[in-house]
């Protein structure tokens, strides 16, 4: 039997984190959900109630489970919103509310667990970009603007770890049904839907079995790669 490992989730109450926490559970390993609502979650999936644009609340929460576990094994930093507008429209607020939660959140998560697995000298940590970050859709200036920062910051964080057992690799989603794409309204949803190879949406169980590979032991060497999960949205770019 593989030893239970600790994973922490961010953004695991419904969409692509509740399917990735889910597929963690189903695997064995012992699962913490970081959301401000439980939402969804899977049974099985370990609530902590924290909004990520708390810098303490969020500190406290992963404290609490390295102390209640004595480790951070798998960390998936999923959490995300959207504040769409064209850009001679976008207030401050908004792109200053989407870099917090998508970005500066991201970079605390990681942060902390690099703490414990650099003690541990073993980790895997996924963070959850978008394909707009390569893209660069309309009205996402601020969300685009997070997510290519999180592939910068997983990068550089890659490479000052590599040596030390731990993995920082990014998930690139295309268009995925949940939530997050609902929000964008039929008309804009399929204009882009008509742009996709894969002729259909992805499922959050797709992204997650992604997720799920490169937390494994056997992606041991796979570190600072951008994986798109898009039905070839963003092909080439
Ligand atoms: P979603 O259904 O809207 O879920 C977002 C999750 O983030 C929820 O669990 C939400 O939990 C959590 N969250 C948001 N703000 C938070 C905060 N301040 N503190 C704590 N948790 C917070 O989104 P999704 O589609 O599953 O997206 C998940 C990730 O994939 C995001 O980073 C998104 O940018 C990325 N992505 C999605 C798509 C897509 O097509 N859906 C494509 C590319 C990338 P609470 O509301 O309970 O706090």
């Amino acid at each position: 039997m593989t030893e239970q490992r600790t994973v922490i989730v961010t953004g695991a109450s419904r969409g692509i984190g509740a399917a990735c926490a889910e597929a963690f559970v189903l695997q064995g390993d012992r699962v913490f959900g970081l959301s401000r609502t439980p939402g969804d979650a899977a049974s099985g999936v370990e609530h902590r109630s924290v909004d990520l644009s708390s810098p303490e609340d969020l500190l406290a929460a992963m404290d609490a489970i390295e102390q209640e576990t004595g480790s951070i094994d798998v960390v998936v930093a999923n959490a995300g919103i959207t504040r769409d507008q064209l850009s001679v429209r976008m207030s401050d607020e908004d792109f200053a509310e989407v870099i917090d939660v998508n970005l500066t959140s991201t970079f605390r998560v990681v942060r902390r667990s690099l703490k414990r697995m650099i003690r541990q000298r073993s980790g895997r940590i996924v963070v959850v970009s978008s394909i707009g970050a390569l893209m660069g859709l309309p009205g996402q200036a601020n969300y685009a603007a997070s997510k290519a920062g999180v592939i910068g910051m997983a990068r550089a964080v890659a490479r000052e770890v590599a040596s030390r057992g731990i993995t920082v690799n990014v998930v690139a989603p295309g268009l995925i049904e949940t939530d997050m794409t609902t929000a964008l309204g039929e008309d804009r949803l399929a204009l882009l839907a008509d742009q996709v190879p894969a002729g259909r949406l992805g499922t959050p169980e797709e992204v997650a079995a992604a997720v799920v590979f490169l937390a494994s032991p056997t992606a041991s060497y796979i570190t600072g790669a951008i994986l798109a999960i898009d039905g070839g949205l963003g092909m080439g770019l």
